[in-house]
């Protein structure tokens, strides 16, 4: 008898019929008599209609009270759940984050997860229900409801996973794995068997939405068997896994990610003297902004340009903050650009095989995109380049790095 987490997300739960079908799903598991703990997002569309109300009062609302709002779309989704597990046979019983107590941090909206009690949890398997768990909420020291960041169900369905010491922990989503790159972008993008932690950290962090980074985290820091699966197709899905070995005979690469979410600042004609860089991201940092990738180029004059790239969302902050900046540092100007995306490729098979930023170059070259920003890592090369090149960009990439499906085998 296994112990086994299974995480829904939201198209999985997206309409009462849906929940049905998961409620059936989770019988047949448990007919074979596993224990089954069960975490559920809001329904498809919910946590936006949530945020966008709470945008019509105010835009920048409250974080406290925007995490009593939008948790309320998980609180529905576990009691429907729970109500047709029942209907059907299946004695089970809902939980929101804070009666379970997942203990979290007071960080409103991007919250992380400090301890989960196990004892109820396991106190109703041994009575012999299916606990259905809400995702993506938890609760802090005083009592307020926190939420984990946008995709944050995952994140509970593995440190739960991992709190519970469950056998796997599956997360069921409306793709049948983890693909090469994201299947709607890329037609003949192919599912991966396996994956190791480390580069699903790196394709996580590198834009991939198909499990949020925290999760990936968690489940590598505590060795969670981890699989992504579809929700109602039959399948292998795809192991993330800790062995190596095995996928240094996949391609050098073995994913292209991509972000949409960023913007490029750039400080330009600013006197070159030492501590530049610290008089520049000193202040950005201290107004909460997080800052992703820099570059730094000395000018003839005795004068330098500092471009940086941060979230879409803290760009006009960013802005401001930079502004002010170049009015006491005495720079030339100030200049933003929102309409960039980051293209990265990711691979633990680059540690062994040179010349694969130059092979990633020379592909974005012959399509005629432009580069604006260079960073490697041991496992990834990421570019930005223009918006309206993404999609171009990543098929060139994917080609060129052969990860295309046989005619036929795509989607
Ligand atoms: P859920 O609501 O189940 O959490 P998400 O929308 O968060 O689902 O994640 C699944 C989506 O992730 C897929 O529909 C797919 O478009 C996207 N995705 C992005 N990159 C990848 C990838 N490399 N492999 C699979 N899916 C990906
Ligand atoms: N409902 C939350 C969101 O849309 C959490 C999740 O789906 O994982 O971000
Ligand atoms: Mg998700």
């Amino acid at each position: 008898m296994a112990l086994i987490v299974q995480k829904f997300g939201g198209t999985s739960v997206g309409s009462v019929e849906r929940i049905e079908q998961v409620a059936a799903k989770v019988k047949k598991f448990r007919d074979k008599g596993d224990d089954i703990v069960v975490v559920v997002s809001a329904m498809s569309g919910e946590t936006n209609r949530l945020i966008d109300l709470a945008k019509q009062i105010s835009e920048q609302p409250v974080a406290r009270e925007l995490d009593v709002m939008v948790s309320t779309g998980e609180q529905v989704t576990i009691a429907l759940l729970a109500m047709a597990l029942i209907k059907i046979g299946v004695p089970a019983v809902s939980y929101t984050g804070s009666q379970v107590r997942i203990l979290t941090d007071s960080a409103h909206t991007k919250a992380r997860i400090l301890q989960i009690d196990s004892q109820h949890i396991h106190k109703e398997l041994k009575a012999g229900r299916v606990v259905v768990v809400a995702g993506f909420q938890g609760v802090d020291e005083d009592g307020n409801i926190t939420t984990l960041g946008r995709g944050g169900s995952d994140t509970t369905g593995v440190a739960l996973a991992a709190a519970l010491k469950a056998d796997e922990c599956q997360i069921y989503t409306d793709v049948d794995g983890v693909y090469t790159t994201d299947p709607r972008v890329v037609a003949k993008a192919q599912r991966l068997d396996k994956i190791t932690f480390e580069e699903m950290l790196e394709m996580a962090s590198l834009g991939s939405k198909v499990l949020q980074i925290r999760a990936v985290e968690f489940a590598g820091k505590y060795s969670v068997p981890l699989r992504v699966l579809h929700s109602f197709q039959e399948g292998p899905g795809t192991l993330i896994t800790l062995d190596e070995e095995e996928s240094m005979e996949q391609p050098i690469i073995s994913g292209i990610a991509f972000n949409r979410d960023e913007a490029k600042l750039t400080i330009r004609g600013v006197p070159d003297t030492p501590g530049v860089a610290f008089k520049i991201l000193g202040p950005i940092s201290a107004a909460n902004v997080e800052v992703d990738m820099i570059v730094q180029n000395v000018a003839h004059d005795n004068t330098t340009d500092f471009t940086f790239t941060v979230h879409r969302n803290d760009y006009h902050n960013a802005l401001q903050v930079l502004e002010s900046i170049a009015r006491d540092m005495g720079a030339r100007e100030v200049i933003g650009d929102v309409d960039i995306a980051k293209v990265s490729i990711v691979g633990v098979g680059m540690r062994s095989h040179a010349g694969v930023a130059s092979r990633m170059f020379e592909a974005l070259a012959k399509e005629n995109i432009n580069i604006q920003m260079i960073s490697t890592s041991e496992i990834k090369v990421s570019v930005v380049i223009e918006e309206k090149y993404l999609e171009l960009a990543v098929r060139a990439l994917h080609t060129a790095f052969e990860l295309d499906a046989p005619a036929g085998k795509g989607e």
